[in-house]
């Protein structure tokens, strides 16, 4: 295995991680009584909505990660996925799982 690929093998391991955390669900939410704290519910649905907007970003990064697996195997490793102009060494050092180039990825 090259460096690389152990690389976004790491990084594939630690977001699942991440995000089982995130889909573990607490034990005691039963026996909160919303009726007589509010105010502690409605914190606790803010921060469900932001562990849910943590959780896109992970498995959008997740979905990267994959794709620069892929590409390893293809051979296309280091183009970008857009334009197939290389996304840059720099860039990859930075990123390694990085699928499109600079330009590409700030069109989204
Ligand atoms: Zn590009």
């Amino acid at each position: 295995m090259t460096d690389t690929a152990e690389t976004l093998h790491a990084k594939r391991a630690e977001l699942l991680a991440q995000m089982g955390i995130l889909e573990e669900k607490p034990t005691d939410h039963g026996s909160i009584s919303f009726g007589k704290r509010v105010g502690e519910g409605t914190s606790m649905a803010v921060d469900r909505l932001s562990q849910v907007a943590v959780h896109d970003r992970l498995q959008s990064t997740l979905a990267d990660v994959e794709r620069a697996l892929a590409k390893l195997d293809e051979g296309t490793y280091g183009t970008c996925d857009v334009c197939g102009e290389p996304v840059g060494e720099e860039r990859l050092e930075v990123l390694p799982w990085a699928v499109r180039c600079v330009a590409d990825a700030a069109r989204g």
